[in-house]
């Protein structure tokens, strides 16, 4: 990875991982990142070893038989199918790039379009990628490589939910704008570090998620980036970037006394971090009921205010 990286070995990064700067007396520590005084952006504290990462990312975050109960991961494919949709009319004729392409949901629905797509993925040359991915008819390409590394001339670049999980974030984001074709679009979901909820839940707001998110961003940086890298943002949306009202709803849930962790509540008995007795899930899912009218309205107010809980961004080199 790159040398702008935080060292590895130090409990206090002594840059900034989003834009490089010295994470010095400008800088402000709060519980698990410190906040960057160049570009508002906070970097996890302490940051993790590769080591620390990798299991992170493996075992119950992303198990084999998917993630969530219920009909959850039959909603995460179909919206997977309306992104795809966007993209495919949006972005010129061409090959898609999927930065953090998970299960290959996402690279599936657009082969469906004819669309020929390479996924990038934390360990995916170990044969670790999900049995998703490697069963399909036609298995989505994936790699495990930086951007930067990738040549040039993609109709569209997607990071969904991904950057926060890269070393050296910014850098990818600029690498990606580099390698768009001409008219290529530039497609990004991410938490946003700026958001009401972020603000209102502090250091419980379920998109910190140490270790695995290693950057904080708020949407103002993320969209300040992009233009700097020579795009046009062509839509900023607070709602189409997912997790909003969840965010609102985890938040909210776990407030209450008697109440288990709400994301872990909605996964799967192997996809959960921490066991839950059948009761005090069962009380966490009657509260969350409860709650999702009062976090629908919360998700609406805040993006309706410019400040959702994600950003989500589509932008285009000219
Ligand atoms: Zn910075």
């Amino acid at each position: 990875m790159s040398d702008v990286a935080p060292a590895a070995t130090l409990a206090i990064p002594p840059r900034c991982a989003w834009c490089a700067a010295d994470l010095d007396a400008d800088a402000r520590r709060l519980a698990g990142r410190t906040v960057c005084g160049a570009c508002g952006v906070a970097t996890t504290t302490p940051w993790p070893s590769r080591r620390e990462l990798d299991e992170a990312h493996a075992g119950a975050y992303r198990p084999q038989g998917g993630r969530f109960a219920g009909p959850g991961d039959a909603l995460l494919r179909r919206t997977r199918g309306f992104l795809a949709r966007r993209i495919d009319a949006l972005a010129p004729p061409g090959a898609v790039l999927d930065i953090g392409c998970g299960d290959g949901a996402l690279l599936r629905a657009l082969a469906g379009r004819g669309r020929a797509g390479l996924g990038l993925e934390l360990g995916a040359d170990e044969g670790r990628s999900p049995r998703a991915a490697r069963s399909a008819a036609i298995p989505p390409r994936v790699v495990e490589a930086d951007v930067e590394d990738l040549d040039e001339g993609w109709a569209a670049i997607v990071a969904w939910h991904s950057l926060e999980h890269l070393p050296a974030p910014g850098l990818a984001l600029d690498g990606a704008a580099a390698r768009l074709a001409p008219r290529g679009l530039l497609v990004v979901a991410m938490p946003n570090a700026a958001s009401v909820q972020a603000r209102v839940f502090g250091d419980r707001w379920l998109a910190l998620d140490p270790p695995r998110h290693l950057v904080h961003v708020p949407a103002a940086a993320l969209c300040a980036r992009v233009r700097a890298a020579g795009l046009r943002v062509e839509r900023r949306s607070h709602l189409r970037g997912g997790q909003a009202a969840f965010g609102w709803l985890h938040g909210l849930v776990g407030a209450l006394p008697g109440t288990a962790d709400l994301y872990d509540a909605v996964r799967r008995p192997d996809a959960r971090k921490v066991g839950q007795s059948p009761g005090r899930r069962a009380a966490t899912l009657a509260a969350a009921g409860a709650l999702t009218p009062l976090a629908l309205a919360a998700a609406g107010l805040e993006a309706a205010a410019g400040r959702g809980g994600s950003i989500y961004l589509e932008a285009r080199r000219d």
